[in-house]
């Protein structure tokens, strides 16, 4: 009956202190250490550490969640094998996120389906999963969202995450041109990310073809300048992956 009431009032302490994890598993938590002959300190640091475990999941969750990726990709599914661009070495440093902490920029250049966007995905999932906050966008739709921002409280927001991110994602630049105005916009906030957030270009523009899908030479090279200050550039070439591992389902004819 004691024990019962203990019980309760644990539960009701723990909701009041917002200890949501320990309140929903007091009991089992209770059980286990009387079964094992926990002493005091043990259980006590045992019911902290599930509760903080509970947190930092919830809190990575929700990084990946609002991070916006289109799809997930995985850094231990890319084949270094296939990609000869990136070195192992290479690999492992871009891995280590220390270029984020440095705010650093990486722009991975090259053709179709040689696994850019892969890359990009992959590093700021990790980046997630390490407790860093990180967005996702493609051009196009960073630059939908800049014409709107005033106007569209979606929009508002998305900027709002992306200027308050630690990584950025802009994949697919270069692909489809941009007007004098949102080439301006582009500058502003690659102006106010500097020193701020990291950012990964995806393109399959050279450095040279900027300023022909920009609009505006003198535009083109004062974002380069601005992204190249701290950065690192990856000519991502060679042979298509999706074209090299094409699924089919015609059968073969006998
Ligand atoms: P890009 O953005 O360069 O056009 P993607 O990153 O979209 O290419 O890659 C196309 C497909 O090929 C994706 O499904 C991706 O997972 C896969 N892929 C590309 N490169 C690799 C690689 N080195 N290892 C594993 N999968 C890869
Ligand atoms: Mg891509």
């Amino acid at each position: 009956m004691d024990k019962q009431f203990d019980v309760q009032m644990i539960k009701a302490n723990a909701t009041t202190l917002g200890l949501i994890q320990t309140r929903n598993t007091l009991e089992q938590q209770i059980h286990d250490a009387e079964e094992t002959e926990k002493s005091y300190a043990t259980f006590l640091n045992d019911v902290f550490s599930t509760e903080i475990k509970y947190r930092q999941d919830k809190a990575k969750e929700k990084r990946i969640k609002e991070a916006g990726f289109p799809y997930l990709k995985y850094l231990s599914d890319f084949d270094l094998s296939f990609c000869k661009s990136v070195t192992k070495k290479q690999f492992n440093q871009l891995a280590e996120l220390t270029w984020v902490e440095g705010v650093y920029n990486l722009i991975l250049s090259g053709p179709p389906g040689v696994g850019k966007t892969h890359l990009a995905i992959a590093l700021a999932y990790h980046a997630c999963e390490r407790g860093y906050k990180a967005s996702y966008t493609t051009m196009q739709s960073l630059m939908q969202c800049l014409r709107t921002v005033e106007i569209d409280r979606r929009s508002r927001v998305k900027i709002n995450r992306i200027k308050k991110s630690h990584l950025l994602v802009i994949d697919e630049v270069g692909y489809l041109p941009i007007s004098a105005m949102e080439g301006n916009l582009f500058f502003q906030l690659i102006s106010e990310l500097q020193e701020q957030t990291s950012i990964i270009i995806t393109t399959n523009k050279g450095f040279e073809e900027w300023a022909e899908f920009l609009d505006d030479p003198a535009l083109a090279t004062a974002i380069l300048d601005r992204l190249s200050y701290q950065c690192d550039r990856i000519k991502m070439s060679g042979k298509s992956y999706r074209l090299e591992n094409r699924k089919s389902f015609l059968k073969e004819e006998s």
